[in-house]
């Protein structure tokens, strides 16, 4: 499905619209989602609506906005993992569990354990 990113030349908002096919974007007059106005500006997205594995630790900041505001968790996800940075609270982020419950054999010093 064809995304397009729009920005509003009447008061500068930004809003992305997506449409069905590329004939239905043809018929569709684009409007700003705040003001209605018509003069928006279409802007171009680099956002990659087919491919699911990229290599997001290459992105720049503003590559990694566009994944996130695609809403494609998919992406969204293998970004994360990527990055290796802290995942979103929202969604199926695998997290660590550092509460030691199970112990790894790793140390056994067991003198505080009461
Ligand atoms: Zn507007």
């Amino acid at each position: 499905m064809p995304q397009y990113d729009f920005r509003c030349q009447s008061c500068g908002q930004s809003f992305s619209l997506i449409f069905k096919t590329y004939a239905a974007y043809d018929a569709a007059e684009p409007r700003c989602s705040a003001c209605g106005a018509v003069a928006v500006l279409r802007v171009i997205s680099r956002v990659s609506i087919a491919k699911v594995e990229r290599d997001y630790s290459g992105m720049s900041a503003n590559e990694m906005l566009s994944v996130l505001e695609g809403g494609d968790e998919k992406q969204v996800d293998a970004m994360f993992r990527q990055v290796g940075e802290s995942a979103p609270a929202t969604g199926p982020a695998v997290i660590p569990n550092r509460t030691g419950e199970s112990n790894d054999g790793s140390s056994d010093t067991g003198e505080d354990d009461s």
